[in-house]
């Protein structure tokens, strides 16, 4: 698991800034994607998108399981 993740990430959407999705029992390990890439939930655009190790962003996130329960730092 890559340590080197932060709390917040500018969408590469709309540009606004997202904060890092965490688990919502233990609220410190951070959510991610069946890739390990991190998810970011964009406060502004209301979506989720992934960030992979080297920074890159992507979509697609949009209709999966994570429309439940979520918490934000
Ligand atoms: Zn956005």
């Amino acid at each position: 698991m890559n340590l080197h993740w932060f709390k917040h990430h500018t969408c590469p959407e709309d540009e606004e800034e997202a904060t890092l999705l965490v688990d919502i029992e233990t609220e410190t390990v951070p959510e991610t994607d069946e890739y390990g890439n991190l998810l970011y939930y964009c406060i502004k655009g209301q979506h989720i998108f992934s960030v992979d190790e080297d920074g890159r962003t992507s979509q697609g996130e949009h209709k999966k399981k994570h429309q439940t329960a979520f918490r934000t730092f």
